[in-house]
C-alpha cells in the first residue's frame, strides 16, 4: 500500500501569516550533551537516551514531510547530536531525500575525528563547531571541563576536509569568555574560518539578574574587535542569514555577529524545529510547541506530520520573546 499522500493535495511551499517561507529544518537528536556549559543547561551524557526519543524512522518521515512542503535544508543538532549512534543513518536518509540539497551538522567538536568518516559517507555536507575560546582555562570554564585541544583539531579536520564554509559559534557572555573575542576574532585571519559571536540568549533559566549582567550586546563584541584590528569591512551576505558578516582586512575567514537580543531577525526567521522529544517548536524563542507523536505514530506519518507543519507555521510568532523569563525548557533540550 502507497502511504505516501497525494502531491497535489500539498502546497509546495511552507509559508507563515507572515509571508516568511520556511526552508530550514534544525533537528535535534538528542538532549544530552557531554559539556556542560550554563548557558545551555545540558542534561548528563551519561543518561541514556529519554524514553521516546526521536527514532530513525521518525526523522526520516519527518524530513519527507517537509521535503514535500519545499523545505530543503536540515540540520541535525542537540544536546550533542554525534552522542547519537544513528545519526549518520538520519543523515544519509536525510541526504536521499528528493529537495533536500544541504546536511549540516552543529557539534561542539568533541567526537568528531572519530566519526567523521560516516558522516562524510552519509552525505554531510558542512559543520558549525562551538568554541567559546582558546585558552584551555577560560574554555573549561565555558564548557565545564572541555579539553579546547580536541576542538581545535576538530576545527583544523572539517577545514582538511573542505566542509567549507567552516563555521564556529562562539556566543559571548561576559565575566566568562569576553576576554577572549579577540584570540577568537584573530581565528578568521589565520585560517579560513567564519567565527560568529553570538548573543547570550536567556534560554537556559539562570538568575534574571545574573543574565542581565553577563549579556554582553554584538556591538560591544564588534567594538572590541575593530580596536584591535580596525574597521572591519562589510561582507554581503543572505539575507535571511541571522548573521551580519565582515571581515579584518586582509583575513581569510570572516567575522559574524549574531544579535538576537539587541538586533532580532525574526522578519527574516526561516526555521521549524524537531525536539528529540517529538514536539515541532516554530520558534526558539518561544515556549509554544507542537506535540507530533501521534502523527509519528499514526498509519500516515507523512500526512499527519505535514498538518502539524502546516499548523506549526500557522502559529508561528512574527517575534520570540526575547527578553529575559522563565522558559519551559532550556537550550539543550531545545536544539540550538
Ligand atoms: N552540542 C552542539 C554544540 O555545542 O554546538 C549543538 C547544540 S548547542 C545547543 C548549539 C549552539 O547553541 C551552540 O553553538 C551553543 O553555543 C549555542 N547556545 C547554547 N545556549 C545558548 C544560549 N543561551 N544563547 C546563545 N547561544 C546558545
Amino acid at each position: 500500500m502507497n502511504l505516501e499522500p497525494s502531491t497535489s493535495l500539498i502546497p509546495n511551499a511552507l509559508i507563515d501569516r507572515f509571508g516568511r517561507i520556511i526552508r530550514d529544518l534544525r533537528i535535534s537528536v538528542t538532549p544530552r550533551c557531554n559539556y556542560h556549559c550554563t548557558y545551555c543547561d545540558p542534561l548528563g551524557h551519561t543518561h541514556p537516551e529519554p524514553a521516546g526519543v526521536l527514532s530513525v524512522r521518525d526523522v526520516d518521515h519527518f524530513v519527507r514531510a517537509s521535503a514535500l512542503l519545499g523545505l530543503d535544508a536540515a540540520r541535525f543538532t542537540g544536546g550533542e547530536p554525534l552522542l547519537r549512534k544513528e545519526l549518520p543513518e538520519m543523515m544519509a536518509n536525510a541526504a536521499a531525500t528528493p529537495g533536500i540539497k544541504d546536511i549540516a551538522i552543529t557539534t561542539n567538536g568533541t567526537l568528531f575525528r572519530r566519526r567523521h568518516k560516516e558522516l562524510l559517507e552519509a552525505g554531510l555536507n558542512r559543520v558549525n563547531i562551538s568554541l567559546d575560546a582558546i585558552d584551555q582555562t577560560v574554555f573549561a570554564k565555558a564548557t565545564g571541563g572541555g579539553d579546547v585541544k580536541v576542538v581545535l583539531d576538530a576545527i583544523d579536520l572539517a577545514l582538511e576536509l573542505n566542509l567549507h564554509p567552516v563555521k564556529i559559534n562562539a556566543v559571548s557572555i561576559r565575566g566568562i569568555n569576553d576576554n577572549e573575542i579577540i584570540n577568537m576574532a584573530r581565528l578568521s585571519l589565520e585560517k579560513p574560518l567564519h567565527v560568529r559571536f553570538i548573543e547570550y540568549m536567556h534560554l537556559n533559566n539562570s538568575q534574571l539578574e545574573v543574565y542581565k549582567n553577563a549579556f554582553l550586546p554584538g556591538s560591544e563584541a564588534k567594538a572590541m574587535i575593530e580596536q584591535e584590528f580596525g574597521t572591519l569591512e562589510v561582507v554581503p551576505t543572505d539575507p535571511s542569514s541571522p548573521a551580519r558578516v565582515f571581515k579584518i582586512a586582509g583575513s581569510q575567514g570572516s567575522i559574524g555577529f549574531i544579535n538576537p537580543i539587541s538586533e532580532p531577525f525574526c522578519g527574516a526567521c526561516s526555521r521549524m524545529r524537531l525536539t528529540a522529544d517529538r514536539k515541532v517548536r516554530a520558534c526558539l524563542l518561544t515556549d509554544r510547541e507542537l506535540d507530533a507523536g501521534a502523527a509519528f505514530d499514526s498509519q500516515n506519518p507523512i500526512e499527519g506530520i505535514i498538518d502539524v507543519l502546516l499548523e506549526a507555521a500557522h502559529r508561528k510568532e512574527r517575534m520570540g520573546d526575547i527578553l529575559p523569563k522563565i522558559r519551559e525548557r532550556t537550550m539543550v533540550a531545545i536544539g540550538g
